[in-house]
């Protein structure tokens, strides 16, 4: 059966920057851990980050960008914390390698876990198109990434068979 990595957070655990979460009060979400489909994963926490922390930003560029050394994620404090990222990264792609699994629900705009739009840098609110350092490194990997607004393309995916396990 194939399994889905998901954003702590968005599994309602206490996990964000700020110590909160981002619980999805969604039926396909019931019925999917009842399946036994989800793999929990907060790559900040996985790569050694502390609940709370500070926020932070990729500076220039994306995910992409930070993993080959190009770009580098700061914190609101001026802390370079690219590693704890990079690190969270690894581990969740080592996780999904584990399970074999193909699909990835990620909460959007974050720094990791972005798989469509992220923060600019400025810590200005504003946001820009891109990857999160995690979502980055799973989509270089083969994963297919989606956030928390198009968990029926997930459905639908898992419908069509095509990215089932035996
Ligand atoms: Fe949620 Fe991802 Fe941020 Fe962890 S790193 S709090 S899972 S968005």
């Amino acid at each position: 059966m194939q399994k889905i990595l998901v954003s702590r957070c968005l599994l309602g655990e206490k996990v964000r920057y700020d110590g909160k979460e981002n619980l999805i009060d969604h039926p396909l979400m019931k019925q999917w851990q009842e399946e036994g489909r989800i793999v929990g994963i907060c790559p900040e926490v996985a790569g050694g980050a502390s609940v709370p922390r500070s926020p932070a930003e990729i500076t220039e560029g994306d995910g992409h960008d930070v993993l080959i050394k190009k770009a580098k994620v700061m914190n609101v404090r001026g802390d370079n914390v690219t590693d704890i990222y990079r690190d969270g990264a690894k581990i969740a792609l080592k996780l999904a390698k584990e399970h074999n699994i193909k699909i990835a629900l990620l909460k959007e705009n974050s720094p990791s876990c972005g798989s469509q739009t992220i923060y600019d840098g400025s810590f200005q609110g504003f946001k820009k198109q891109g990857h999160g350092v995690t979502s980055a490194l799973l989509i270089e990997n083969g994963l297919q990434v989606f956030n928390e607004k198009q968990l029926e393309e997930i459905a639908k995916l898992l419908a069509s068979g095509a990215v089932e396990t035996k």
